[in-house]
């Protein structure tokens, strides 16, 4: 049997990845990747640089979108996949998060200098690459390259992570919203990375994702770069029992996240299309080789 190979979550330069959409997907076909898609943050810009490198290597593309929620029943991050990336309504929606992640940022810079740390928003802006969506990995990088902290992980630690001391929220679409908004653009809605949301006391997994598919929730990442065995089984079993989609991907950011390589989804095991085929001919995507 042929096997194809697929990553179903991927960042480039148009959120906080290092290559460039033309560079991930060169990238992806020399790591033997047959169907790849791009999910930057809140922004769709580098889906059709990164359709027109697909149609040149041979790949398959899917235009993807990785949307931040927060609201009932709790904050995580959804895949939209398979959405129309000129849909109006979904590109006016994030550009008003990308202006309100500006205004945010900003705030950030100022949160950092109360706490006496030498740093402005030119030099964020400088370290990210032209158009990028800035947020707080390019924060790090400017960090790091200050002689600051030494680690982008200590970056976060001290600084940035979400409770940490120059951390500054941001608006967000509610779960609700987010889902909606998915479906109106054409595509299919993913818990992303379940294993790393953060559950209130009283939740359990389970719960947390029956909450989302009521809903609209169409699936969720079980296979995914920091899940353990144990999370990638917990999860195909829950959505089996919901009746849910499963998805994939390695959540690739290139440089700024050294340890987690394109098409891998847990101890180094690359992700096959005949796991995630429900969801491929969902999006339009047959698995059988090309
Ligand atoms: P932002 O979009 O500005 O909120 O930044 C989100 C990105 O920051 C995520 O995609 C991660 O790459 C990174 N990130 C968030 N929290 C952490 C953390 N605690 N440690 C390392 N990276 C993080
Ligand atoms: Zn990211
Ligand atoms: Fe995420
Ligand atoms: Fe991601």
């Amino acid at each position: 049997m042929n096997e194809r190979f697929v990553d179903l979550h991927t960042h480039t330069i148009a959120s906080d990845g290092t290559a460039t959409p033309a560079e991930l997907v060169r990238a992806a076909k020399e790591a033997g990747i047959a169907i790849l898609a791009v999910t930057d943050h809140d922004t769709t810009a580098g889906v059709a640089p990164a359709c027109e490198a697909a149609q040149a290597v041979g790949i398959t593309l899917i235009a993807g979108v990785e949307l931040s929620a927060e609201g009932a029943p709790g904050k995580c991050h959804l895949l939209a996949l398979g959405i129309d990336p000129d849909h109006d309504e979904l590109n006016a929606t994030l550009a008003a998060l990308a202006a309100a992640r500006r205004a945010r940022n900003v705030k950030i810079i100022a949160r950092l200098q109360a706490l006496g740390v030498a740093i402005t928003m030119d030099e964020v802006a400088a370290a990210a690459p032209p158009g990028a969506n800035i947020g707080r990995p390019h924060f790090a990088q400017v960090l790091v390259a200050k002689g600051i902290v030494p680690d982008t992980q200590s970056a976060f630690n001290r600084y940035l992570a979400d409770s940490a001391a120059a951390y500054v929220d941001r608006e967000s679409l509610s779960p609700a919203e987010a889902i909606a908004l998915t479906h109106r653009a054409g595509g299919v809605c993913l818990l992303a990375h379940p294993g790393l949301v953060r559950l209130a006391d009283h939740e359990t997994e389970e719960g947390r994702i029956r909450a989302l598919t009521a809903l609209g929730l169409d699936g969720v990442e079980a296979f995914y770069s920091g899940h353990t065995p144990a999370q990638e089984a917990r999860f195909v079993r829950i959505a089996e029992r919901l009746g849910l989609l499963t998805s994939g991907g390695s959540d690739f950011h290139g440089a700024h996240k050294p340890a987690t390589p394109l098409g891998i989804v847990r101890d180094g095991t690359r992700l096959t299309a005949d796991r995630v085929a429900p969801l491929l001919q969902r999006v339009g995507v047959s698995d059988a080789p090309a």
